[in-house]
């Protein structure tokens, strides 16, 4: 089942708190530590993603640094595949391959060992991984768009770029290659 009932996006964007002014004046933060301490509303969420998922081929999810760690390791356990961090630049220990974005001033970096999704990127068949990206939420999409190009960097394949919530405003998904799902969207 690939689509989600309007009665569960409600049950998902009611658990998620707005708090406005940060970290700085004019951001409204969507803060998703309520909707995962909500025991029904990260069940509706991690039932939906599953069942969306498990109809797809995939071989690994990779989380964004940090909360898109907690949705894509959950999902991980759930479909039986396993799960790559994709961490903000200086975290990971092993030889890593790295993908710098813009930010409003200067830039970021984030990396991936380079061996995270087998040896160039390929499973035991020879074949490039398919591995889906998650985060909790999409905004000018810099960070998702550098992930989502590290993981054909290494020679697997963003299969679909996936978020618990979307600023349509922002257009962040327009420089992504892979499709992008989004479960909530937000005007
Ligand atoms: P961006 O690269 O602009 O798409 O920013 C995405 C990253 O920043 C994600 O990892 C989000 O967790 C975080 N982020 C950006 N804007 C917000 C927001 N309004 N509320 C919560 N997190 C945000």
């Amino acid at each position: 089942m690939k689509t989600i009932s309007e009665q569960d996006k409600q049950i998902i964007l009611d658990s998620i708190r707005d708090i406005p002014d940060f970290p700085k004046p004019g951001i409204l933060f969507k803060d998703i530590s309520t909707l995962l301490s909500n025991a029904t509303a990260l069940n509706t969420l991690m039932t939906h993603l599953e069942k969306r998922y498990k109809a797809y081929d995939l071989d690994y999810i990779a989380g964004i640094d940090a909360r898109g760690f907690i949705f894509g390791s959950i999902l991980a356990d759930r479909l039986g595949l396993g799960f790559v961090t994709v961490r903000k630049k200086g975290k990971l220990p092993y030889t890593t391959v790295a993908e710098k974005y813009s930010l409003e001033y200067g830039f970021d970096e984030v990396e991936v060992h380079i061996d995270a999704f087998g040896e160039n990127g390929c499973c035991t068949t020879g074949k490039p991984a398919q591995v889906l990206l998650i985060d909790d939420l999409i905004a000018t999409g810099g960070t998702a768009t550098a992930a989502a190009n590290l993981i054909n960097k290494v020679g697997a394949q963003c299969v679909e770029a996936c978020f618990v919530m979307e600023l349509d405003f922002l257009n962040g998904r327009k420089n992504i290659e892979a499709p992008v799902y989004s479960v909530l969207h937000i005007d």
